[in-house]
């Protein structure tokens, strides 16, 4: 996972690697200059002397070695040192921004699963199912089965929405806690990695 930061929303990304984002990556990485177009410049070395040398007018690259001098050189336009860096740090920028693009659709993604998570657990269809949970266990905690039940918690979240009951439990609260200490962030459930499973906004609220 690569940790992403999008300033303009205030929010950080912990991207995992899609498919879309290696093949994006890879069709800008043969965008690189590599067939230089080059001119003949002039090249002040570090103890003064000038050398005839090949600059790339692209990627700002210097090619092969110096040549003879020539009359005429002292026409030829000055070497710009900076030009390789500005170019390399342009395609820094670039490859950041593939980084980015991808980054905010994980997590546009995760997000909107959350907000309709979040409605569904608003819903009269959840209260009733929450209902046929605690019914089921005597209105005990099926984790301990010494408890009050407190919270129904998914088992899964395969079936949001036209859940089977068997995939829904009664806990109280200290089971549920310890149920969400047990899901690392890293170990997927069905959820988006950046989403925090053990967020409790994100649970079943009473
Ligand atoms: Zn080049
Ligand atoms: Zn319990
Ligand atoms: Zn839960």
């Amino acid at each position: 996972m690569v940790k992403v930061v999008l300033e303009d929303i205030n929010t950080v990304v912990y991207f995992t690697s899609t498919p879309e984002w290696a093949a994006e990556t890879q069709a800008w990485s043969q965008t690189k200059c590599t067939d230089h177009d080059t001119f003949w410049c002039r090249r002040i070395t570090s103890n003064g002397g000038v050398q005839i040398r090949q600059q790339c007018r692209i990627c700002g690259h210097l090619l092969g070695g110096a040549r003879k001098r020539e009359p005429g050189d002292e026409n030829l336009p000055l070497h710009d040192p900076d030009m390789e860096t500005r170019y390399n740090e342009l395609r820094e920028q670039e490859h950041l921004q593939i980084l980015k693009k991808h980054a905010r659709l994980q997590h546009e993604k995760t997000s909107s699963w959350f907000d309709q998570y979040n409605d569904y657990l608003a819903s009269d269809e959840w209260q009733q199912k929450r209902k046929l949970v605690f019914k089921r266990s005597g209105g005990m905690c099926e984790g301990c089965g010494l408890a009050e039940a407190k919270q129904v918690h998914h088992l899964t979240y395969k079936h949001v929405g036209c859940e089977f009951l068997f995939e829904l439990v009664a806990v109280c609260d200290s089971c549920h806690d310890r149920l969400h200490q047990d899901e690392a962030p890293e170990t997927g459930d069905e959820r988006a990695s950046s989403a925090e499973p053990d967020n409790p906004d994100y649970e079943e609220p009473l």
